[in-house]
């Protein structure tokens, strides 16, 4: 590796020892932006690589809140704003009992890139807490929303950083954050959070978007590899939140069939093709688990996940699309994909492929979507949501998902060049790398030592 990125590499895991997500980011990314540093000697010298790997700001704070028992709570809070270079600070909160500084950090620098891909004037960001909303009641969530508006309502802004939903964070919690804001700021800044419901500042395709995006990506993907159609293929999905239903669903619309679906616990396997409808009833309405599918279903299997590795991976398919967390699939999976003779692989979710199962799967002439760029799809429509609150105006659903679909070749076609031009042919996680760090840098270059 070119000398100054193996220092920085080295200073950053320095700085970093307790943050293996982050580190892991950042050294997918050095990896691969070699050739692009060779052609920009002046970047050395600006430190543009050291100024990208650094947040502008990291806070932190107490949520506290009051549970149904009337026993008082504490959580930690997390808002990462990482950079401010092509727009407002933009990206997702994430309730879930994992979140620590190197998760959030992770997903940050992430942001920056897919942020950069979309064309679109948003920065990059991230943030949540360590809260669980699995087993809370309603009056809890909003109770725990509350108090961490109280305190994040200082930092955001329609103009200044516009978070949005991730995992454990779905319409609902939005709803419930941003009445919190309102109340505090007496005044309808729409545009302070996307992902909110349609009739009180929402866009339509919103909810759909990453799923229906990631699909589009895949599209053309395998459209530029000879592979004409989804019709008739077979296609496990990791998750059964907000990026794997909608992912399910626009797959099952182009003619695949869908086989598999899991949770946390588990995952189910349809041969006969999932019954979307039925896992919406159960996810999104009853809010329970996908183990219940096969109340209805009796024909279709439950995998219990007992080690590990999601039993997912080992089910026979064409199209594998990881749609849950971060690091879901390892060699270990990887392996079992490729011996059953998986053609593609698209991340949905974030990082959701370890660095020696992307090796695996490339040395294997497995397609691979990396999720910088292959999930950009819910952040653009965030950004389609912000212009619609600033006109104070409604796209119909239809012209939301056209554009939706123009942003995803877009950004498909980007990634195809950068990794072409850069001696990187068909390795799209180098070329959604080399094209989103080529934006940023311009930007970091043209904007001065700030
Ligand atoms: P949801 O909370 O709607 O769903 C998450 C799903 O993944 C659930 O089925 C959940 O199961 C499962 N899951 C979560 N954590 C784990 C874990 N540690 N191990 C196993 N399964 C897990 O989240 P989203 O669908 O919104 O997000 C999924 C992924 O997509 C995340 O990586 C997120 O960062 C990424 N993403 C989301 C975007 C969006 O617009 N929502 C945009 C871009 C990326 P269980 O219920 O058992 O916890």
């Amino acid at each position: 590796m070119n000398r100054y990125l193996e220092k920085v590499l080295e200073e950053t895991k320095a700085k970093n020892v307790n943050e293996p997500e982050f580190i892991q980011a950042v050294t997918e990314v050095i990896t691969s932006i070699e050739p692009v540093i060779e052609a920009h000697k002046e970047y050395e010298r600006e430190a543009i690589v050291e100024r990208v790997i650094e947040p502008e700001r990291i806070i932190t704070f107490r949520v506290p809140w009051t549970d149904d028992r009337g026993q008082v709570q504490i959580n930690r809070g997390y808002r990462v704003q990482y950079s401010s270079l092509l727009g407002p600070y933009k990206g997702g909160l994430r309730f879930h009992p994992s979140v620590n500084q190197s998760i959030m950090k992770f997903l940050g620098f992430e942001q920056i890139f897919k942020n950069a891909l979309s064309g679109l004037p948003i920065g990059g960001a991230k943030g949540g807490s360590d809260f669980n909303p699995k087993g809370k009641s309603d009056r809890e969530v909003m109770r725990f929303c509350q108090s961490f508006m109280t305190e994040l309502y200082r930092h955001i802004g329609q103009d200044i950083d516009v978070p949005a939903g991730d995992i454990g964070v779905g319409g609902r919690e939005i709803g419930y954050l941003f009445g919190q804001y309102k109340r505090i700021k007496n005044g309808y800044e729409g545009g302070v959070l996307t992902g909110k419901s349609v009739g009180w500042g929402g866009s339509l395709a919103r909810t759909e978007a990453t799923g229906y995006g990631l699909i589009y990506y895949m599209r053309e993907m395998l459209k530029a590899n000879g592979e004409e159609t989804f019709e008739g293929k077979k296609v496990t999905i990791s998750g059964a939140g907000n990026v794997a239903i909608y992912a399910c669903e626009k797959a099952q619309s182009y003619g695949a069939k869908v086989i598999a679906l899991s949770d946390s616990n588990g995952c189910i396997y349809d041969k006969k093709g999932i019954d979307l409808q039925l896992v919406k009833q159960i996810k999104e309405i009853e809010r329970g688990r996908i183990k219940e599918y096969l109340r209805e279903h009796k024909e279709a299997q439950y995998i219990e996940r007992t080690g590990e590795s999601n039993p997912i991976w080992e089910i026979e398919t064409d199209i594998a699309l990881p749609c849950a967390t971060q690091n879901e699939i390892d060699l270990h999976s990887a392996t079992k994909l490729v011996n059953n003779g998986v053609l593609a692989v698209g991340e949905g979710a974030n990082m959701p492929t370890t660095p020696d199962a992307i090796e695996y799967f490339q040395k294997n002439d497995v397609l691979f979507a990396p999720a910088k760029a292959a999930n950009a799809g819910g952040v653009s429509t965030s950004a389609i949501e912000m212009s619609q609150n600033s006109m104070r105006y409604y796209y119909t659903f239809e012209e939301v998902d056209r554009r939706l679909e123009q942003i995803m070749v877009n950004i498909f076609k980007s990634c195809e060049e950068a990794s072409e031009k850069y001696g990187y042919s068909g390795n799209y996680a180098a070329g959604a790398n080399i094209a989103g760090f080529l934006k940023i840098a311009k930007a970091m270059y043209a904007q001065g030592i700030v």
